[in-house]
């Protein structure tokens, strides 16, 4: 059987999920009752929100059609295919589908290491985006084989061939060429699955196999790439495996390049989605192994598993693949379990989600207010949400976290070395500050023209500005653009969005440090400081959002049996200030006739009450408020 590993990239939403559905009933590999759409967004989440943020490996068995129009294109497989004309060739096609967000384009870097090609898909009513181009860029580096696509051909307001002339351009294609299909529909869907068995080559180790170049043997010369891993709790760590050389079997014992970690092989299998035994992985496969590891770090994403003997015997020296680069984060979060025994589980379910998304990073902090906790780096903030959710629902964890950060660089006055600052709470006075650098963002923005003015405009009220414009087949633009990163993790991608009606798009990525003029904005709750509301801004804005802060949190706290003062301060100044009202207890209410005097004795003492707890001083923020205000 012949082998081809692909995946499907494309701008979020222009319909890579529904289109692996069509895959898959078209292969017959779901039973039609268990059919239901965007069947491979199979976490819960996904499911929720629409949207993927894991990629996903399936493995589809094919028995081609004939179709005698495309026998001609046939490359050299057809040495392989059987001779007999009306038997079908059998096609074993592993696919890979991967998620849009931007936040999320590590997972579709990793997914591209693991195959030899790509449908680049477009929706006809948007155009080309900026996901479209940067996954195409991507692929492109990975030297992967790209089939075009435009998709949503069914939409009355499809602009089908300005698209296919504006993708065929981009891929260096003729527009004749890009294909039109309805992954809703069905239309020109198993043409495409054709286009991909013909275009896109067997895999290199597989083709030495069936040549006979490689004899398989036990012995032989086993490298396969971990592109990504899971957690079961009863089996331990499943590591995704694309088996580049060599034959991965049941009972071998591995040992991992980069963790040295070893282990037997508990189990080989593959994707249905579901996980399903084989006997074997062979060479060009993609596959888990079932490695038994109940320690997340031995399994790495982007390691290389090979056959223990060699490294035992030496006989070989086997290099390590290449594996990724690791993600930089871009913004960070301090975490805090509200109960403070639950700090073991937090860093334990950190450690396990890590194998699902292997982006995260993390570190131990202490607060004085909060506790023991954990720094975690983000991709982004779409990231903080799913992962915030994902510790409530799958691990039972109820946690504060922080205003997220970007990372500050610091020099102290009188120091040499810079300091690196995730946390406005943790940064110095500014009179012991001699210098400080905050990140900026490079930005790809892809636009309709007649938005221009209003991008631009934009960029300028979050202090960034434009540094080139290319014109893109199919009336876009492509801006190039700076700004700092803490302007555009926050709601700039929503503010894009608004002033374009949604057509505008965007990618960024780092562009290293720059100087900052910033002051720190600190939150007071009854006179005390809370570390985990303080905010670096330009001093302009300090004023204005320290305003805002202190009302937000005036209305999302709950009353105390005293008032509550909430300050905004700067630079030792407070510049704004809201008071909680005090909660009337009513402690009368059960006296009933005229006993003046012993309402007044209690009233007397409930202002005795009041004030004590005034000295205490000691108000509970509870962890929704937390929440609410680093969603603002
Ligand atoms: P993904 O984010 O690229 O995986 O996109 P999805 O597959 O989740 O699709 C996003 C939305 O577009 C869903 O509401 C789909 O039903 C819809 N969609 C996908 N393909 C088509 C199509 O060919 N025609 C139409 N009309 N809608 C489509
Ligand atoms: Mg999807």
């Amino acid at each position: 059987m012949e082998i081809r590993n692909f995946v499907i990239i494309a701008h979020v939403d222009h319909g890579k999920s529904t289109l692996a559905d069509r895959f898959l009933e078209l292969t017959g590999s779901v039973e039609p009752r268990k059919m239901r759409e965007q069947y491979l967004d199979m976490h819960p989440l996904e499911r929720e929100r629409g949207i993927t943020i894991k990629m996903q490996p399936v493995r589809m068995i094919w028995r081609m059609p004939n179709h005698p129009h495309l026998e001609k294109n046939q490359p050299s497989s057809k040495n392989q295919a059987p001779s007999s004309s009306n038997s079908k060739q059998e096609f074993v096609l592993n696919l890979i589908d991967t998620p849009g967000h931007a936040d999320f384009s590590y997972e579709v870097s990793r997914a591209l290491a693991a195959v030899e090609g790509a449908i680049l898909l477009v929706d006809a009513t948007q155009g080309v985006q900026a996901q479209t181009l940067s996954n195409l860029h991507l692929a492109q580096k990975q030297g992967l084989v790209i089939i075009p696509a435009v998709n949503k051909i069914d939409l009355s307001s499809a602009a089908t061939d300005e698209c296919a002339a504006a993708l065929g351009e981009l891929c260096g294609v003729l527009p004749e060429t890009v294909l039109r299909i309805s992954a809703k529909e069905g239309t020109g869907v198993e043409i495409l699955l054709h286009t991909v068995a013909a275009r896109v080559p067997p895999p290199y180790g597989a083709c030495k196999r069936l040549k006979g170049l490689n004899v398989a043997t036990s012995a032989e010369l086993l490298r396969a790439l971990i592109f990504d891993s899971a957690y079961d709790s009863y089996r331990g760590v499943i590591a995704h495996v694309r088996v580049m050389e060599g034959v991965l079997r049941k009972g071998d014992r591995l040992s991992f390049m980069a963790s040295k970690a070893a282990c037997e092989a508990e189990e080989v299998g593959v994707f249905v989605p579901e996980l399903v035994p084989v006997k074997e992985l062979g060479p060009g496969e993609i596959g888990y192994v079932m490695t038994g590891f109940k320690e997340p770090e031995k399994v790495r994403v982007g390691d290389t598993i090979a056959h223990a003997q060699f490294k035992r015997l030496n006989a070989l020296n086997i290099a390590a693949l290449s594996g990724y680069r690791e993600p930089e984060p871009v913004v960070f979060a301090s975490v805090f379990p509200e109960r403070q025994d639950d700090y073991g589980r937090l860093r334990e379910s950190l450690n396990r989600l890590k194998l699902e998304d292997s982006a995260l990073s993390f570190e131990p902090e202490e607060s004085a207010v909060l506790g023991r906790g954990m720094r975690i780096g983000f991709l982004g903030l779409l990231h903080i949400e799913i992962v915030a959710e994902r510790l409530k629902r799958e691990y039972g964890l109820t946690l504060i976290f922080s205003h997220p950060s970007v990372a500050f660089r610091v020099k102290k006055r009188g120091g040499t070395d810079y300091l690196l600052i995730h946390s406005a709470g943790k940064m110095p006075e500014s009179h012991e500050i001699e210098m400080l650098e905050e990140p900026w963002a490079r930005l790809e923005i892809v636009t309709p023209p007649q938005f221009l003015g209003a991008v631009t405009s934009l960029l300028g009220d979050r202090r960034g500005f434009l540094t080139q414009t290319l014109t893109l087949p199919g009336e876009r633009l492509l801006l190039g653009g700076e700004a700092p990163l803490r302007e555009i993790i926050t709601d700039f991608y929503d503010a894009l969005k608004s002033v374009s009606r949604g057509f505008a798009s965007l990618f960024y990525t780092l562009a290293g440090y720059r100087p900052a003029d910033l002051i720190r904005l600190e939150i007071l709750v009854a006179g005390e400081q809370v570390p985990a509301f303080a905010q670096m801004l330009p001093r302009e804005d300090a004023a204005r959002i320290g305003r805002m802060r202190v009302e937000q949190l005036r209305s999302f706290m709950a009353r105390e049996l005293f008032p509550v003062s909430l300050q905004a301060m700067v630079e030792g100044r407070v510049i704004a200030r809201e008071t909680i009202p005090a909660l009337k207890k009513d402690v009368t209410g059960y006296l009933y006739g005229g006993d003046r005097t012993r309402k007044m004795k209690l009233w007397k003492k409930q202002q005795r009450g009041k004030k004590k707890l005034k000295e205490m001083g000691h108000v509970e923020i509870p962890p929704e408020v937390f929440l609410k205000m680093m969603r603002q």
